[in-house]
């Protein structure tokens, strides 16, 4: 259902975090030029981060769990309310395509584990047996070594790709795809795959994706806090900041973790904001720097 405001709206956008946004809007931007829906745009573009991955974060030449396995998590939102997603998937080269096919293959919205790749494998993908790059293997070895658990903020161990995009046909789509954190406990999961936590999308109010300390998001629900900002008239810069706020508010030591928040309502409006420095943000192919709580 495509809303009034909506309508307004013919410039197709994408949002996304941190620098590997910039490959994955490309490819975005190309779907939606070739006519695609702001889900195939997002899907698509996640894909890209999930097959290349420079950061090790995202699919699976992933930095592994402690037990030295990769798990990952997915997840896709249209504005109508239709959700899919994935937690603690192993052997998956998509999983974000998996959520996808929650979405529209099935009555249900989450599937974990083993569930998920039996649905996977039932579904014709392949599910790889458990294995890691040489670099997670040999970075895995040395953790080991110490096992300190000390997870840094911004780029070092978790980077998430997060997508909003806005179609030409007013119709907005989030996905969101990660390994976590590295060295987590087997079965930890974050933010990423849970609806309201890590994406929220909500015709015809807007979207917002998170990325950072999954814990923290997961405490105040922080993509669903920016869209109902939204829903009550804020601007989405002033629901980033305003979810931001939230999740300073209860969760003790905010320079010991990041959470970089992004919204975008339907008519083409968007807003950034972390607790830190360092986020950085694509907006279409542009690489930009979100503004910080912490100064
Ligand atoms: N939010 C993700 C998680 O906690 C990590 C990240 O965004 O980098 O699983």
């Amino acid at each position: 259902m495509t809303s009034p405001a909506a309508a307004a709206s013919t410039t197709p956008l994408v949002l996304s975090t941190w620098n590997h946004g910039l490959p994955a809007n490309r490819k975005a931007i190309e779907v939606l030029a070739r006519g695609g829906s702001a889900l195939d745009a997002v899907e698509a573009g996640c894909m890209v981060v999930e097959l290349d991955c420079p950061d090790m974060t995202v699919g699976l030449g992933s930095r592994p769990d402690r037990e030295g396995r990769v798990t990952l998590d997915a997840a896709v939102m249209t504005g109508d309310g239709r959700a899919g997603c994935v937690a603690f998937v192993q052997g998956v080269a998509h999983p974000v395509a998996l959520a996808r096919l929650v979405r529209d293959r099935t009555p249900h919205v989450l599937l974990v584990g083993a569930g998920a790749e039996q649905f996977a494998r039932e579904c014709g993908i392949e599910v790889r047996p458990p294995a890691l790059t040489p670099k997670a293997e040999e970075e895995w070895r040395a953790w080991l070594a110490e096992r300190r658990y000390a997870p840094k903020i911004n780029i070092e161990n978790h980077d998430t790709i997060s997508m909003l995009a806005l179609d030409a046909r007013g119709e907005m789509a989030a996905a969101s795809t990660t390994s976590g954190l590295a060295y987590k406990m087997h079965g930890r999961v974050g933010d990423s795959p849970i609806i309201g936590a890590g994406i929220f999308v909500d015709a015809p109010v807007g979207g917002a994706i998170c990325t950072g300390l999954g814990e923290t998001v997961l405490r105040t629900l922080g993509a669903h806090l920016a869209v109902e900002a939204m829903r009550a008239g804020a601007t989405p810069q002033q629901a980033c900041e305003a979810a931001i706020e939230r999740i300073v508010a209860r969760n003790p030591n905010p320079e010991s973790y990041q959470v970089g928040m992004l919204a975008m309502d339907f008519t083409g409006r968007t807003g950034a904001f972390a607790v830190q420095r360092g986020f950085t943000y694509c907006l279409g192919t542009d690489l930009h720097d979100a503004p910080p709580r912490l100064r």
